[in-house]
């Protein structure tokens, strides 16, 4: 009888194992860690008038050397084993401004050096007007499988004002372009809160760029950052209730064309939601590289230096041109897990928040959330708490609160 139970034992093992591996082979099991990565190229034609991102314009070389140092950041950078890529980010700047056979030779060396998910989302920002059939198509060979216009307006005049390189027909081209070429996930950036903008022209602009079908509007309202062209000038901006007025128009007229609002200022139709930016607000780890970029790794933030001179001479010494290291305290988590986690509509979960901290959510936020939900700006229903339709519009002072002393 014993005889009998050890060779049932060694089958039961057996087959056990059989399971495991082929779990393993199937992709069912995966054990490593999610990683995203944002590569960051910043160079643009010209600067915009509101512009204070890290970015400007560059002759050929220059760009050459840039790339040159970005591909020995990547060669030295380490080689995240436990860690899969799930998504990629080409932001800037205007990556669209270089050839399409970089992006190939930077997407090969990031394929090279990192293990990517097969299914994984790798989108990359363009500007209209610097896109042609050949770029949209090297970039397709690379594996890009998402491309985000910066259109901003749909009408020439506000394009200009804005200090925009191209106008709203440049724009149709490019879409039409990038659909031709087979991007079937694409994302156009709309601005609302422009000098001088109506209503009914930011209306407009949202009709025309919904009725192309993109996949995914982001809409965000125009804030003068100091230090830009814009901040210097006396602008003729849309008051506050005109601007929730725009907002309300964007929700109405998005949701109206088939879209549905999962963060404050992204729409996206049905499983087109991006899936790099809800990493962000689900505190996945991601990676920066290039120039300025941040990284936020276990719970340690960090970024790369903004300096050129100093990024091009060190980048192969990735230790040194990481700067403001930061290892993130329990509160801070919980403030980001907070403030990041109810931009999305879906908002935040309790049973979560008690898993990740150990303590109740209402016990670190009992009365901040007992006075938004009286105030009818934060709704509560079974596991999540969220922000309400009048909660969204008023949303930064509301996240504001959930900075912990
Ligand atoms: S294209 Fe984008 S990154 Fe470049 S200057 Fe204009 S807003 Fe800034």
């Amino acid at each position: 009888m014993r005889i009998f139970h050890k060779i049932l034992c060694f089958h039961v093992q057996d087959i056990l194992w059989e399971v495991l591996i082929y779990l393993m082979q199937n992709g069912y099991c995966n054990m490593k860690k999610e990683l995203e990565l944002y590569i960051h190229i910043p160079f643009c034609v010209k600067k915009c008038e509101y512009c204070d991102f890290l970015s400007g314009p560059a002759g050929n070389q220059a760009q050459r050397e840039y790339m040159e140092a970005l591909f020995r950041e990547i060669d030295r950078t380490e080689k995240f084993e436990d860690y899969e890529v799930s998504t990629i980010f080409i932001g800037g700047g205007t990556p669209s401004v270089l050839p399409g056979e970089w992006i190939e030779e930077l997407l090969e060396k990031v394929r090279n050096h990192f293990s990517l998910k097969t299914d994984g989302e790798i989108s990359i920002e363009a500007n209209p007007g610097t896109v042609d059939e050949d770029k949209l198509r090297s970039y397709r060979r690379a594996g890009i499988n998402r491309i985000s216009f910066g259109c901003q307006s749909g009408d020439d005049r506000e394009l200009k004002m804005l200090g925009r390189i191209h106008t709203w027909k440049d724009f149709l081209e490019s879409f039409s372009l990038a659909r031709a070429a087979g991007f079937s996930n694409i994302n156009v950036d709309l601005m609302s809160g422009l000098p001088g903008q109506s209503l009914r022209s930011w209306e407009e602009s949202l009709e025309k760029v919904a009725k192309l079908h993109p996949e995914h509007v982001s809409a965000y309202s125009l804030i003068i950052e100091e230090g830009t062209p814009f901040a210097l000038k006396e602008l003729d901006l849309p008051d506050e209730e005109e601007e929730r007025k725009m907002y309300e128009k964007t929700h109405e007229i998005l949701e109206g064309f088939g879209y549905h609002q999962y963060e404050i200022s992204n729409y996206g139709k049905p499983g087109r939601e991006c899936r790099h930016n809800i990493g962000y607000w689900k505190r996945t780890e991601y990676l920066g590289l290039g120039l300025g970029s941040a990284s936020l790794i276990g719970e340690t933030r960090f970024h790369n230096t903004g300096k050129m001179e100093a990024y091009l001479a060190n980048s192969g010494k990735v230790g040194e041109i990481r700067e403001d290291r930061e290892v993130l305290t329990r509160e801070n988590q919980m403030e980001e897990y907070m403030f990041l986690g109810l931009r999305m509509l879906e908002g935040v979960s309790e049973r979560e928040f008690q898993e990740k901290f150990g303590t109740s959510l209402t016990n670190i936020y009992g009365n901040v959330i007992k006075k938004y939900i009286q105030m009818g700006l934060l709704e509560q229903k079974e596991d999540r708490l969220f922000l309400t339709r009048r909660g969204i519009s008023v949303s930064n002072p509301v996240l504001a609160d959930f900075l912990l002393d």
